[in-house]
This record gives C-alpha cells, structure tokens and sequence, in this order.
C-alpha cells in the first residue's frame, strides 16, 4: 500500500471538477460582459432538452427548481405533500416555502428512498403531491410510487438533484414522469457553480416557472434571450429572482460535456467501494441498481459501530466523511411525529469520500482505514 496516509492532503469527500474549458468559458462571458440571463442560459436549456428529450427551465438553485415547481402546481397553504424524512433540508424547506405541510415520511432501508407503504397511511385529502428523492442517485422503487399518486390524483415532484446522468428502466432520470428537479451546485453530478433545472412536459407548468423565475414578469425569458428586456408588462403571479445567469450557464455547457467521463468514474469507484466492503460484516451497502445510477455519493449503513468515533479517526487519517441527513422531523421547525424506522437508520449512516478526482488507490485505502478503525 502506497502511503496515502502520509500525504498532508485530506482526501475530501466531495468537490468540484473544474478543468481549463470551464475557466476559459466564463472568461469569455466576463469578456463580452452580457453577465445576466441570456444566450448561454438559453443553450445550456437547449442542450439540456436535447439530451432528456424534454423541456427545460433553468433556475439558479435546485431548491429554487423544487420551490419554482410546487408554485406551478398551485400548491400551497392547507395543502400536505408528502416526502422523505432522510433528505436534505432543502426538500423540506421549498414545501413550507409555498405554506403547505411537509409530511415526513419513512425510507425503505434498503434503499433509502421514499417508503410508498408509510406514505400510503399518511394519505389525507388535504394530500397534493408527493417528492420521492433519489438519495445518493439510486430511485428505488419509482415506479411504486407513480402508480400510488395515479391512484391517488397526487403530482410527483421528483427531487432528483443526486440523480442526474442516471437511467431508471433504461429511461434518462427527468426524460419521464410528472416533474423532475435537478441541481447543479458545487458538488453535484455536474455542476454549473450553482444552478438548478425543472424538466417537465407540463406546459402549464413550464409557462409558470418561465415567467416566475423573473419575478412574474410575463414572457421575460423570451426577451432576454433575444438580449432585451420588458419595460412594459403584466405580473400575474408571485415571483422571484431564481433565474440562472451566464456565467453558471457556461460552466454547465462545458460540464455536460464532461457528464460521460464523470458518471463512468463515480460508477467505477463506487464499484469498488462495494467491492473492498462487501466482506466487512459491520457494513452494510445500499441495494442499488449499479450498472444505470450515477453514484452521487457513497453511503453505507454500519452495524453495532460508534459512528461517530469512526469519523474521528477517519479524519485523523486525512479522511473526510459525512452524514446525509439529519433527518426533517428531528428539526424544530418541522416536528410533528416520530418515524421509528428513520431514527434507527440515522446514526448508522456514513458517507465516503466520492468525486470523480478520487484514484482508486484512495478508495482501497479509505476502505482499509475504515475496516481498521471498525475492528480495534
Ligand atoms: C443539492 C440538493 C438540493 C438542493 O439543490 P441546491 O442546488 O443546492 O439548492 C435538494 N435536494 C437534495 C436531495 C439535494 O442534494
């Protein structure tokens, strides 16, 4: 084993990919200086609704695209929406951004996607949608979950910010379905510094996103992507300033060229992860479809092992980990039940470093590392 470990690098878990072509496309925006929305943001939506095959409305957030899409949908005070504890809080946060009830519900262990069982029993007819999350790029059993809103009259909002570059059913993630959001912040799949898109068929939905990412202003993007601007116009809706500029967009153009290298890497060394882990009887791995998701990040569950003292030693090792997540419920804003299975799950969760500048030789060693510190 090459010594790693000596490096005074820490090996860190998650990053950016930027290369020359990224530095020198927002050179060219700062150098036109059209810095605003405009002809890169509408080419990085072309290029985006080329590959998923449907419209595209970027926003500068995913948790912008997630707010932006529970909006269009009308959805609001009164209303119940029902997600995932295990989740990040920004799925949380753009629910009760509209004044409807996040409804916390259990993971799948297994997969740690939404439970469509114990979403099931949290059905009431206050009851608009529901946002399965692909946590760490796997989709569970998605197809489950659209046949229960179908039954239900529910809208799917698919909160698939670790999803992007996967395939479900040998479909692109957001190439189908009701309402797909992505992000693409510093260390997503790919990354536009941030950013975030809406991909839907919807075209209610779409013409709402449009005209909200720009404060309401109605028919604004098609203005600015002819390089003007509306000094006359009507507001219908409540808007916001959530549109994405050129510099992000550029960034994103040069990324999705780089998506192919990116997903074969992140595939590569979450294969070998499972590899090296698969023989350790105090970790479990996630039951994921490997050949078709893009690994976002890398999560195992451990069995009668402190934790957090594990992370510890592992940063002492020139290790970052993390935790994702804090699971919703627990937080005071949005505290209503208790989830048995969620709190179980919780402190067993660890997450390894994952990015496509990881070498395999760090994986090896990160696992052997891991293995150690589990069985001193
Ligand atoms: C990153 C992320 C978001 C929000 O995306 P931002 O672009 O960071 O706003 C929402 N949900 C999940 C699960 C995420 O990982």
């Amino acid at each position: 084993m090459e010594s790693v470990g000596m490096m005074d690098k820490v090996i860190r878990l998650s990053k950016s990919m930027i290369g020359e072509a990224e530095k020198k496309a927002v050179m060219g925006v700062l150098d036109r200086e059209y810095l605003g929305m405009g002809k890169e943001v509408q080419e990085f939506e072309n290029i985006l609704h080329d590959f998923l095959g449907r419209p595209v409305v970027c926003v500068n957030t995913g948790t912008a695209a997630l707010h932006l899409s529970m909006q269009a949908l009308g959805i609001g005070q009164g209303d119940e929406v029902l997600v995932q504890s295990l989740t990040y809080v920004a799925s949380f946060q753009t629910i009760s951004a509209t004044g409807a009830i996040p409804v916390a519900c259990e993971v799948d262990p297994d997969t740690i996607t939404l439970d469509v069982n114990d979403a099931r029993k949290r059905l009431t007819e206050r009851t608009k949608a529901v946002m399965p999350v692909h946590y760490a790029g796997g989709l569970g059993n998605l197809e489950e979950i659209y046949e229960f809103a179908n039954d239900n009259g529910l809208r799917v909002i698919e909160d698939a910010c670790h999803a992007f570059g996967g395939y479900y059913n040998e479909k692109k993630v957001g190439s189908f379905g009701d309402i797909a959001c992505f992000s693409f912040d510093g260390i997503k799949n790919i990354t536009c510094g941030e950013g975030g898109a809406i991909v839907t068929d919807d075209e209610d939905v779409l013409r709402k996103v449009r005209d909200a990412r720009l404060l309401g202003v109605e028919k604004d993007t098609e203005k600015r992507y002819r390089g003007e601007r509306s000094w006359e116009f009507d507001v219908n809706n409540q808007g916001f300033r959530y549109h994405m500029s050129n510099i992000m967009a550029a960034i994103g153009i040069e990324q999705m060229k780089r998506l192919p290298e990116f997903s074969s890497l992140r595939r590569k060394l979450a294969n070998r992860y499972r590899k090296n882990l698969l023989k350790c009887n105090s970790i479990e791995l996630l039951n994921q479809d490997m050949e078709n998701i893009v690994p976002h990040i890398f999560v195992i569950k451990l069995k009668n092992v402190d934790r957090d003292k594990i992370r510890e030693k592992l940063l002492a090792s020139g290790i970052q980990t993390g935790v994702h997540y804090m699971p919703n419920h627990l937080l005071s804003f949005y505290h209503r039940n208790n989830l048995p299975v969620t709190e179980i799950l919780f402190p067993r969760l660890l997450t390894l470093p994952l990015h496509p500048g990881i070498r395999e030789q760090e994986v090896d060693y990160i696992c052997e590392e891991l293995i150690h510190c589990i069985e001193v």
